[in-house]
């Protein structure tokens, strides 16, 4: 199979790397340099339109949000064959989604939302977990491509599901983060070693990846890499909020994290999404890594 990659950023040039090392492949990013230089490292063939991409019997896509993926699909679908099938590992919204998936069956091209979980670590490793709505024949027909990347593909209904279990997750991430900051700030402030806590936390009922992965390795490290912008993540829990909205029910506590997370990202603009813990923390005077007394100098705050 000929596999074409649209949008290499941090979760696409990994995944497309896997990919090229398998498949023919045909990379495709906005700013082409990025193609370029990924095929020389790893394969495949750069392209420099996206005509080029219609050789492809699969169409892999890992943009922003599925308006830059209808965007380019307007572009691309008259081009593309007939029985190409569409894989979107975009979490857009799964209204978009269905829009993205009736423009390609006008083309006879297959569409399956396919967002990823795993973040850029699970990319490289090729472990992701992939949330799969759609045909199950068209999956069936793409399943060896995305076994290439991921460890896990689950079925999980029509168009348009993938991406409403992906906003649901990121929005559980976005929950577990923020209450990890508030409760780990507090128990600094009354003089708990937060590595201790979260040594205790993290074989306890209240576990999360937060307190597993994220407070431990970029929070207590000071470290804060830039995998996932918080911008990504507001995005992802407003499309939760939406899910929740479409379905009738009222959901105060995930409306609050939305609310926030939007906040956060008006503040913070590009950042990682785990800078959110900095305006707990600001908030407090208190830092989770110092010792447990420690307390930020004013012009910190
Ligand atoms: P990045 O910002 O790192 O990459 C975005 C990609 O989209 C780049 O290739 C960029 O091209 C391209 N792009 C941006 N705007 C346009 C446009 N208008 N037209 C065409 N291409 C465009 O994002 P991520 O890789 O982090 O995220 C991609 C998707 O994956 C998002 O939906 C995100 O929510 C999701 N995701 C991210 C995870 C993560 O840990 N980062 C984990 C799981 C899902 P250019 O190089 O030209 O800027």
């Amino acid at each position: 199979m000929r596999v074409a990659y649209l949008g290499l950023g941090a979760m696409g040039r990994p995944m497309a790397a896997n990919i090229a090392a398998r498949w023919p492949t045909i990379l495709w990013n906005r700013t082409t340099a990025v193609a370029v230089e990924l095929a020389a490292a790893h394969g495949g063939t750069a392209a420099t339109s996206l005509e080029e991409v219609a050789a492809a019997e699969v169409v892999c896509s890992c943009l922003p949000t599925d308006v830059e993926v209808a965007a380019v699909a307007e572009v691309l679908a008259p081009a593309l064959r007939p029985g190409t099938v569409w894989v979107d590992h975009t979490s857009g919204d799964p209204a978009g989604s269905r829009d993205v998936a009736r423009l390609l069956e006008g083309h006879g091209v297959g569409y399956l939302d396919a967002p990823v979980s795993g973040g850029t670590d699970g990319a490289a490793a090729a472990t992701l977990t992939v949330m799969v709505g759609g045909d199950v024949e068209d999956l069936e027909q793409v399943r060896p491509v995305l076994e290439t990347v991921a460890s896990r593909i689950v079925h999980v209904g029509p168009v348009g599901t993938g991406m409403a279990v992906k906003a649901v997750n990121n929005a559980l991430l976005a929950a577990s983060l923020w209450a990890a900051a508030e409760g780990l700030v507090a128990l600094t402030a009354a003089g708990v070693d937060p590595a201790a806590a979260l040594e205790v936390i993290g074989s306890s009922s209240g576990r999360s990846f937060a307190t597993q992965r994220l407070l431990p390795e970029r929070v207590l490290t000071r470290a804060f890499p830039r995998t996932f912008a918080l911008p990504l993540l507001a995005k992802d829990v407003r499309l939760a909020a939406g899910v929740l909205e479409d379905g009738g029910i009222d959901g105060p506590v995930l409306r609050l994290v939305e609310q926030l997370t939007a906040a956060a990202a008006a503040d913070l603009g590009d950042a990682d999404h785990v800078e959110l813990v900095r305006l707990v923390e600001r908030a407090a005077g208190v830092e989770i890594s110092l010792p447990t007394d420690a307390v930020l100098p004013d012009d910190e705050r």
